[in-house]
């Protein structure tokens, strides 16, 4: 892990290498194929049951706790198989692996899978939208959108998320979803991300002058969490608000609790630089991660984005608006501002400012517009 600094790293690659050898023990060749990633070649394996057996002892071996330089480590693998079938070579063996070692990942830490012909194709895929998203950035291709966030008392602009587009020239314009999963899987996000930021901040005068309410307009961009890992992200930030003349206290940067709970101890220290800026965080989709807001506590933030799940069950009157009503409670506590995303319906409002929640946002008041359109 890069973060453990050289010295730790390479000893925690020479146990994992010892570990290694010991699970072989004549049974199996090992090889280090670069970086933390190691091959074996299995020839008792007959098949999958067999391939997945042998992988959960090298996992079992590999986790148990030691320490170097002072630290309890802990260390977790991820496991790619791939059956040989008498047409592979051992170039197109590892390669499979390699394909089912990506998968694995993407399941999350310390899982395991074996490669098949979907996969392959599932890849491919990945891979060819992958360059095209690379390709979508340097050609422009990304435009953002804005929707309105608004204070729920008076019914007037206070700020604007900005949401990301992919304007691809024959299928037309692409939802998030189908290309930030992977912009987070292959690291593009980070320009990504920084594109979407640098863009909003230029548009944030001209989208503040249109509300024309003379109230505070905040502009709210999506933070991935590969983002919040980066040293260098609060130096661009402060750049890009230095050179696009926004003040930092007008710009919240949004983050899952997910994306914040990936890495706690990095996350807090990376959102308390960004608000010795000025920045404020908010913390999006409230309600649908495993965190408390016992553990929020510890994070340095200044909003509570309530989920849409949880505003468009309130009015069913059942216990959903216990809930909303909970967290606008704890939130205030805390000294947070609520907002309410997914706002659709007049009487959704009504029960939000009963609660005292402040700021709603949703296809209500208005869907993501373009730069154009936004206040007109
Ligand atoms: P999000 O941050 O939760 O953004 C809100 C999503 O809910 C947006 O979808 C918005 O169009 C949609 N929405 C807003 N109001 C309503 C409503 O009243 N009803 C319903 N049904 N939906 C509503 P969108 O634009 O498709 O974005 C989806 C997700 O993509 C975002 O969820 C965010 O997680 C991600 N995303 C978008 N732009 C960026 C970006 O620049 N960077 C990063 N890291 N993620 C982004
Ligand atoms: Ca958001
Ligand atoms: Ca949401
Ligand atoms: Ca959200």
């Amino acid at each position: 892990n890069e973060s453990m600094g050289h010295s730790v790293g390479d000893a925690v690659l020479r146990v994992a290498a010892a570990r290694l050898r010991e699970c072989a023990d004549g049974k199996c060749f090992m090889a280090r194929v670069g970086g933390d990633v190691f091959a074996a070649l299995v020839p008792d394996a007959n098949d999958s049951t067999q391939a997945l057996a042998f992988a959960r002892v090298i996992q079992r071996v590999l986790s148990r706790p030691f320490v170097t330089a002072g630290q309890d480590i802990y260390l977790a693998c991820s496991t790619g198989i791939a059956l040989g079938d008498g047409t592979h070579t051992g170039e197109t063996l590892i390669r499979d692996a390699d394909t089912a070692l990506h998968m694995a990942k993407r399941k999350g830490p310390g899982q395991r899978a074996v490669f098949s012909s979907a996969m392959h194709d599932s890849a491919k895929n990945f891979m060819r939208t992958a360059a095209a998203l690379r390709r979508a950035l340097e050609r422009d291709e990304l435009v953002v959108h804005y929707q309105p966030m608004v204070e729920l008392r008076t019914g007037t602009i206070r700020g604007a998320e900005a949401l990301v587009r992919w304007n691809h020239p024959t299928r037309g314009l692409i939802a998030p979803q189908e290309f930030i999963p992977i912009a987070e899987d292959t690291g593009i996000i980070v320009p990504l991300g920084r594109f979407v930021l640098r863009r909003a901040c230029e548009q944030f005068h001209a989208l503040k002058a249109r509300t024309t309410n003379g109230k505070p307009f905040t502009m709210s961009v999506n933070l991935a969490g590969a983002q919040l890992g980066r040293p260098n992200f609060v130096n661009e930030v402060e750049q890009i608000l230095a050179e696009t003349g926004v003040p930092a206290g007008s710009l919240k940067l949004e983050i899952t609790e997910t994306a914040a709970m990936q890495n706690p101890e990095a996350a807090i220290e990376m959102l308390e630089r960004l608000r010795k800026l000025g920045v404020t965080i908010a913390i999006d989709d409230f309600g649908t991660g495993y965190s408390s807001l016992s553990q929020l506590h510890r994070f340095p933030i200044d909003t509570l984005k309530i989920d849409r799940s949880f505003v468009s069950r309130m009015a069913s009157g059942n216990d959903n608006i216990e809930i909303v009503r909970t967290v606008v409670t704890l939130g205030h506590v805390l000294g947070l501002n609520i907002i309410a995303e997914g706002v659709e319906a007049a009487e959704q409002i009504s029960m939000l400012d009963d609660l005292q929640c402040e700021y709603g946002q949703g296809y209500f008041f208005s869907q993501p517009v373009p730069f154009e359109k936004f206040g007109r």
